[in-house]
């Protein structure tokens, strides 16, 4: 649909809303409105966001398609529970700023999960519009709309209210989604808020992890900044276990309650031959590497960059996967194979990163494994050995099981391997804190309220749920923060020596 038809489009809709208001037919009859991209080839030799957003027309269209169900379907899909059928309605009506305040509700960062948030499996899956075109991906596009009225508030003029000083201090352990959420939810109850971040730089994964291409650091920066503005007090390069230890913040530094969301930072690895080869590197590596510490300079100012590479392969089929193969096409890689041991169906990547991994060139290798990875004699990758595989029965996940087909060997010639098959927790606070309680993956276990098995001490995000998402991370970070904010209420805590 072009600019012009859309625009006709919209003029005739409100124009018969007037007159005699919208049927549930008009409203199935709109089109779904496609995100605008940054073009495919272009794209692949910068950073720049891939979507570039709905214009306003788009929008109203978009929230037009909503049939506004009585029964809200979409905000049971929501881990935090936004009111999106009246947030719609309102952009419907075309009153931007009601809408992000009802998104504000429940969501502190609602220009980050317009875009990262996977709608697909959470409110757009149970959209009655989605169910009714057999196709989430055909819903009410949720976080399109969500992201549209985020970005009008380019200013930020929302700055929340904070409350008199409880003089209570609260150490929040983590810059990422949970923390931050945690952080300003702590700090509106007044209560003095430090964070401490192990990076040189605030953000958790949505900076480090998550690229430029998908989601803008700017954006995450002007979170950070509102924490500023409200007094919250950020300390980076502080290993907490390493700086200083959970027990020391308590005891000998007078923090009263601790939030811990430390993510799920340690990568896995397949455990096959050649992995420690020169070239081989974990998706955490290489993403922070671009995206924190300059590596696309190769040289020109990074302390740490990368080789680099003409043919890549990056194992995996999630986000982190088609992040990391797309960095590397960004990086100038001339050739960049995904590999994935089950089908394209069975991939967790979003289904619009899986698209955008495509059309940026991206081959796909699926029902394929690697076996060994293969080194010259300077000990640097110079090919991957494959498996095929076939679909079993279901396993514990539900997915068809991978098997491997015998005798199926195969190689691809490479200089670069990512593996990018998930994370699990960094040991280092379990080594360091004894008192608290961890499950067998090295979890933190937390009861309904995010409380560990710690006096004062709360935990949300990865580090609970093991590898997540930012969504989750943020309810959890605001569920902890207000049960951190009623343990101090309750206690006197100040008079603590
Ligand atoms: C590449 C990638 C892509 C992803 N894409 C998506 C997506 O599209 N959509 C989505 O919803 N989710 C996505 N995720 C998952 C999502 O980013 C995480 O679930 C979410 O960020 C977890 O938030 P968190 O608050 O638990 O902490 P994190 O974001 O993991 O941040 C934890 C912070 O704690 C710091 N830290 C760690 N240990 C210490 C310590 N000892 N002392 C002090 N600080 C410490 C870390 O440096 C980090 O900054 C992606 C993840 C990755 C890796």
């Amino acid at each position: 649909m072009t600019k012009k038809e859309a625009k006709e489009l919209l003029d005739k809709l409100l124009e018969k809303e007037k007159a005699e208001g919208l049927k549930a037919s008009d409203r199935f009859d709109i089109p779904p409105q496609d995100m605008p991209a940054q073009d495919a080839v272009e794209r692949r030799s910068n950073v720049n966001e891939v979507a570039t957003g709905y214009t306003e027309t788009q929008a109203r269209l978009e929230a037009m398609r909503c049939i506004q169900c009585k029964n809200a379907p979409c905000i049971e899909g929501c881990p935090v529970r936004i009111e999106i059928k009246d947030f719609i309605a309102e952009i419907a009506k075309g009153n931007y700023k009601k809408a992000l305040e009802i998104i504000k509700q429940n969501s502190l960062l609602p220009a980050v999960c317009g875009r990262v948030c996977p709608q697909e499996v959470q409110c757009q899956l149970t959209c009655t519009i989605g169910k009714r075109n057999n196709d989430p991906t055909k819903a009410v596009s949720i976080g399109r709309l969500e992201r549209f009225v985020a970005d009008l508030d380019k200013d930020n003029a929302s700055i929340p209210e904070v409350a008199s000083d409880t003089g209570m201090k609260v150490a929040v352990i983590g810059s990422g989604p949970g923390g931050i959420v945690a952080a300003a939810d702590a700090r509106r109850a007044g209560h003095d808020v430090t964070i401490f971040e192990a990076f040189h730089k605030t953000g958790g994964v949505m900076v480090y992890g998550i690229p430029e291409f998908r989601l803008p650091k700017a954006i995450v920066q002007k979170e950070i900044d509102v924490l500023k503005k409200i007094g919250v007090k950020i300390k980076c390069n502080f290993i907490v276990g390493r700086t200083r230890t959970i027990d020391e913040l308590i005891k000998e530094d007078g923090f009263n309650a601790v939030y811990i969301g430390v993510g799920a930072g340690l990568p896995r690895f397949m455990g096959i031959e050649g992995e420690s080869l020169v070239g081989v590197y974990s998706a955490n590596e290489y993403l922070t590497r671009a995206n924190l510490m300059k590596a696309y300079d190769f040289g020109k100012g990074a302390d740490t960059p990368i080789a680099v590479s003409k043919k890549v392969a990056v194992i995996g089929g999630g986000n982190v996967t088609m992040d990391s193969a797309r960095t590397a096409v960004r990086l100038g890689a001339e050739k960049v194979y995904l590999i994935y041991r089950r089908s394209e169906k069975e991939m967790p990547a979003r289904i619009e990163e899986v698209h955008h991994a495509k059309e940026e060139g991206i081959e796909f290798h699926i029902l394929q494994s690697p076996k060994r990875i293969i080194g010259d004699e300077k000990g640097k990758v110079k090919a991957i050995e494959c498996l095929r595989y076939e679909l079993g029965e279901p396993d514990d996940s539900g997915r068809r099981r991978p098997i491997p087909i015998e005798g199926s060997e195969f190689t691809i010639d490479v200089d670069t391997v990512i593996v990018a098959i998930g994370n699990i927790a960094n040991p280092l606070i379990r080594q360091t804190t004894p008192e608290l309680e961890f499950n067998k993956w090295g979890n933190i276990v937390v009861d309904e309220n995010c409380k560990t098995s710690m006096e004062g001490v709360y935990a949300g995000g990865d580090i609970v749920l093991g590898a997540a998402t930012v969504i989750l991370a943020m309810g959890q970070g605001r569920i902890a923060a207000a049960a951190i904010n009623e343990y101090l209420s309750k206690n006197d805590l100040g008079t603590k020596d």
